[in-house]
Parts: structure tokens; C-alpha cells; sequence
């Protein structure tokens, strides 16, 4: 994580990891044009969040429109900042947002729209309740590296087709993309003020949760989160957390264990391992333990990796910085009497940020690798007995972000599935469902608060305005003046409602009624 700078680089470069090759550079905008951006996006919400959401919507269809025109030049652009193989740019990024934008364009306007509430006895005297969603006002949107494109649209979709301004802070590691985005939001005709990007570090970053914007949406790590939360907790402003993972991955011993070592390799190596939910933990019933490490080397073995504009499975690693972890957790993993069942070292030949896809057995549950977010191409296989055992290993971490069970029998998965601590379980697949828009997104315990994606996101980018009304010349019950009859009335009516039996419900009506048919008295 970078350490807020204070600024001190006036500006920030960007560089392919897999080559060295200066891409370009952005500012690193200092607080006072955080500042700037924060009261011009306040400026131009007014008439943003006028337009209804369906006139919103088109500028999602528009945005969807000329990126589905740029879609390899996205492509391309995000394979050279990231490091990842053009066809995950593409999976993973540029098809899943115009899915997004599709579904929030559909979707918003009826999500969004005003609902009315029953309110029981209440209804019966002539009330009426509404839920409105109005916009918050201004989004801070602050991501991470290694999804730059679809986790920053997606956010910066949600706010805008919700009425709100965003200035989205991309990270230092990636800001060329979220330069682009700007640009195809112009093409799209989304008004420059709505969207702001102020490109910098950490500093520019804490400069935008300590902007007046009236929400922050953060994705990022554990750490970071952390102090964001913090900052907010202190101005009493609200933020969505998306943080870290350490992904579970169960292996029951009627699994169908071709599919789930490859699905394992895939969820562990895909974007370099460098994914929130990446399988970071595999555990494996000890039935099949040795067929399924067997079939899982042979597959990591036949990766290939070297530089994404080649036919490669595996790019480079995005920074040192991640590198470096790496390479500490099964260096130490080693040491500790792991055994590295594949990989296990830097792929040198390939470049400097390369890490070979790296499986590692006889690993133990107090190892780094098991306990810390690696976010690399790692993953630790481990041995387990019986269900309960595979439920209390894969609960035994600070975070919850997704999970998975693999099961041919769909009731002994779910029964599990229930079981675990994480904002997700998939049962025979990984970490796929952020490209699934209409699930929720988000993790519990250090993974973070809140949610992405679905109607659950959308409403984390609204205020619920609660508007009762009543008939202009209805006589209230509850108003003054206070009587006698009035007190009978709702103890009867109270009996009647919640009363032990019918015999007492009955006595109840009986009463109220009585007090309304009977002789007024002052209440005493
Ligand atoms: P990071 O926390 O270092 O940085 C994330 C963003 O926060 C960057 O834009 C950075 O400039 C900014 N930032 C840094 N210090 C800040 C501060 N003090 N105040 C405000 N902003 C600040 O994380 P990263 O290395 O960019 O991303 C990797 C992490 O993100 C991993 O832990 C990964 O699991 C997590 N992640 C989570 C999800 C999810 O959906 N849960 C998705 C992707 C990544």
C-alpha cells in the first residue's frame, strides 16, 4: 500500500510491468484540486440528479455504446498498465462492464422508483407510506490496481444513473485508464463535471475522503480501508469498504475432480493471482487429496506465462511491491517445511515481475501464506477429515469475502455453503460472480462493509426519503384531547390485537367497541 506522500511527485508515471516501458504520466493532484473537483461535480449534480433515472440510463446505453466500439484498444490498453493478458482484459473487464451498464440501465429505473410501503392498521385510518431513493449528493471513488476498468466503471455507473456527481481517485499504478474513461464518458456526452478523475497517490486519495463528498466507496486493502474507515467514522460520513480476501476453496470426495482442479488453478492463477477472490486456501478431503494435487501440478505445469502480447494464460505481476509478498510467503512457506509442488521462484526469463504459478503442499495453518492476503500466483493445498473440519479451517481467517464448495450432491454443498463465514459462496465454480451484476458484492469480518452490484448497491448510492401522507380532513386518533374513551378503546383494541387466545382477542373487540359506542368521559 502507498504511504500518503504529502504530494511530494508532481507527477506520477506509468509503466508496463511486464516490459519497463514508460506508458505515460498524470498529476498528482494536490488537496486543493481535489477540492476544486469535489464543488464543481456538487455543481452539476443539481441538474443531474433532475433528469429522471431513465433519461440517466442513456448515457449508460451511450457509454456502453462507444466502449463496445473501442473494446480491443481498451483491451490493449488495460493488458499493458496491468500486466494481464489482453483476453482477461476482456473477460474480466471491458465485457462484464457493458454488461453492468446494460443491467443498471434496465434495472435503475425500476429499482429506484418509488415504492409504497404497507403499514397495517395504520392503512385502514387513511395513511400512506413511500420509500423515494434521491441521489447522496457526491461520490468519492477511490480503486485499486488490478480490476482498474471494471471495478472503477462499475462504481462510477451505479453513482451516475443514480443522480449523484463522482470524482473517481484511480491508483497510482494505473491512471492511464482512468484517463481513458473519462475520455469515452465525452464521447458518450456525459457532462465533464458530473464524472471528475483526479489522478495521484495515497495523499490525493485521503484528500478525497477528507473533500466534503457525502459517501465514499472504497476498494482497496485491508489497511487502507481500515484508516478510510476511520476518517469517516470521525465525520460521521458513510462508506462502502471493499477490501481484502484469503478465498476458500472446499473439495468434497465426490467432487468431480477434474473440474475442480481446474477450476482451482483458474480461480488461483487468473490476473497473476492478483484477484480479491482469488483461491488463496484449498482444502481437500483426504480421500482424494493425492489424485487432486497430482491432477492440479500437471495443470499448473503447462501454464504459459511470459509477456501478455504473446500467447501466454499468465502476464506479469502488476508491481514490486506485490512481487515482493509473493515471494516472501513461499520463501518463508519453504522455510517453515512446505513442500513446492510447482513453481516456487521468480520466472526471470520472462521479466522482472513474473512469478511462476506456484502450488504449495504440507503447509500448516499458522504459515503466512494461509493466514495473510498473498494476492499472487500461490495456492496452498491442505488435507481435511470430515465436513465440520472443512467448515471450521475455512472460517478460521480474518476474512470473508467469497468461498467455495465442490460437491456432486448439490444438498451436502449448500449445507455447508450455509455454514461459511464470507459475503458469497459458489458451489462448483470461483469468484466468477462479479461478472454476475445481479448479485451482491461484497465481504464480511476484514473483507470489508457494504455492497456492490445488484439492487443492494444501487441502494448504497441513495438516501431513502420516507414521505407519509394522510387525508387533508381526517380526524387523527392520537391528537388531543386525551379521554377516557379513548384510553378503553386501545386497551380493547390492544386485546383484541395481541390478546393470549381468542376468548380474550374477542373481549377485546368487545371492549372497543364498547368505548367507542359508550358514554364520553374525561380522561382521568
Ligand atoms: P491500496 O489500499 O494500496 O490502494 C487502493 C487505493 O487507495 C489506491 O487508489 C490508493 O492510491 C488509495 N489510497 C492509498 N492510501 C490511501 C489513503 N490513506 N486514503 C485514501 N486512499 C488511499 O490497495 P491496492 O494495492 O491498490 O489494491 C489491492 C487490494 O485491493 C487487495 O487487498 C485486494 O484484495 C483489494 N481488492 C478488493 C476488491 C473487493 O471487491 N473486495 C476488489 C479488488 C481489490
Amino acid at each position: 500500500m502507498a504511504v500518503p506522500t504529502l504530494n511530494e511527485r508532481a507527477r506520477i508515471t506509468s509503466t508496463n510491468p511486464a516490459t519497463g516501458e514508460v506508458l505515460g504520466d498524470v498529476p498528482n493532484m494536490t488537496p486543493e484540486q481535489v477540492l476544486d473537483a469535489v464543488a464543481r461535480a456538487r455543481a452539476a449534480q443539481k441538474e443531474w440528479g433532475a433528469l429522471s433515472v431513465h433519461q440517466r440510463s442513456r448515457f449508460l446505453l451511450n457509454l456502453r455504446a462507444v466502449i463496445t466500439d473501442r473494446a480491443e484498444e481498451i483491451a490493449q490498453a488495460l493488458s499493458r498498465e496491468t500486466g494481464k493478458p489482453p483476453i482477461e482484459a476482456r473477460a474480466a473487464e471491458v465485457f462484464p462492464v457493458c454488461y453492468y451498464l446494460t443491467w443498471l440501465a434496465r434495472q435503475a429505473p425500476r429499482v429506484l422508483a418509488r415504492e409504497r410501503l404497507g403499514i397495517g392498521v395504520m392503512g385502514l385510518l387513511g395513511k400512506r407510506s413511500y420509500i423515494m431513493y434521491k441521489p447522496l449528493g457526491v461520490a468519492g471513488v477511490i480503486t485499486p490496481w488490478n480490476y482498474p476498468f471494471s471495478i472503477s466503471v462499475g462504481e462510477i455507473a451505479a453513482a451516475l444513473v443514480s443522480g449523484n456527481g463522482v470524482v473517481h481517485k484511480p491508483s497510482e499504478h494505473t491512471p492511464l485508464i482512468a484517463v481513458k474513461t473519462r475520455e469515452l464518458a465525452d464521447l458518450a456526452g456525459i457532462p465533464r463535471d458530473i464524472f471528475q478523475v483526479v489522478t495521484g497517490d495515497g495523499a490525493t486519495g485521503a484528500a478525497v475522503v477528507d473533500a466534503p463528498v457525502d459517501k465514499v466507496f472504497f476498494t482497496g486493502s485491508v489497511r487502507t480501508g481500515k484508516r478510510i474507515g476511520e476518517s469517516c467514522a470521525r465525520r460521521l460520513r458513510p462508506c462502502v469498504l471493499e477490501l481484502g480476501g484469503k478465498d476458500p476453496m472446499i473439495v468434497l470426495d465426490d467432487a468431480h475432480l477434474e473440474n475442480a482442479a481446474r477450476g482451482a488453478v483458474w480461480a488461483a492463477f487468473s490476473n497473476s493471482g492478483q484477484t480479491c477472490a482469488a483461491v488463496e486456501r484449498c482444502y481437500v478431503q483426504e480421500r482424494v487429496y493425492d489424485q487432486f494435487v497430482t491432477r492440479v501440478v500437471a495443470l499448473t505445469n503447462a501454464l504459459r506465462q511470459g509477456r501478455p502480447d504473446g500467447p501466454v494464460d499468465i502476464g506479469s505481476m502488476n508491481n514490486a511491491m506485490q512481487f515482493d509478498i509473493v515471494r516472501r510467503h513461499v520463501d518463508a512457506a519453504r522455510a517453515q517445511g512446505a513442500t513446492v509442488a510447482a513453481g516456487g521462484e521468480p520466472n526471470a526469463a520472462a521479466g522482472d515481475l513474473f512469478y511462476k504459478p506456484t502450488v504449495l503442499t504440507n503447509v500448516t495453518h499458522d504459515m503466512a501464506c494461509v493466514r495473510e492476503e498473498t494476492f499472487g500466483p500461490t495456492l496452498p493445498i491442505m488435507k481435511f477429515a470430515t465436513d465440520d473440519e472443512a467448515v471450521r479451517l475455512a472460517n478460521d481467517s480474518a476474512y470473508g469475502l467469497t468461498a467455495s464448495v465442490w460437491s456432486r450432491d448439490q444438498r451436502r454443498a449448500f449445507r455447508i455453503a450455509e455454514q461459511l463465514e464470507a459475503g458469497t459462496v459458489t458451489v462448483n465454480d470461483h469468484m466468477f460472480t462479479h461478472a454476475a451484476c445481479e448479485t451482491p458484492w461484497g465481504g464480511v469480518k476484514e473483507s470489508g462493509q457494504g455492497v456492490t452490484h445488484s439492487r443492494f448497491g444501487l441502494y448504497e448510492f441513495c438516501r431513502r426519503l420516507h414521505v407519509n401522507t394522510g387525508r387533508a380532513d381526517a380526524r387523527v386518533l392520537w391528537w388531543y384531547p386525551y379521554s377516557d374513551r379513548l384510553y378503553r378503546a386501545l386497551a380493547g383494541a390492544h386485546e383484541a390485537a395481541f390478546g393470549r387466545g381468542f376468548w380474550r382477542r374477542a373481549r377485546g373487540i368487545f371492549k372497543a367497541v364498547g368505548a367507542f359506542l359508550g358514554r364520553k368521559r374525561p380522561r382521568r
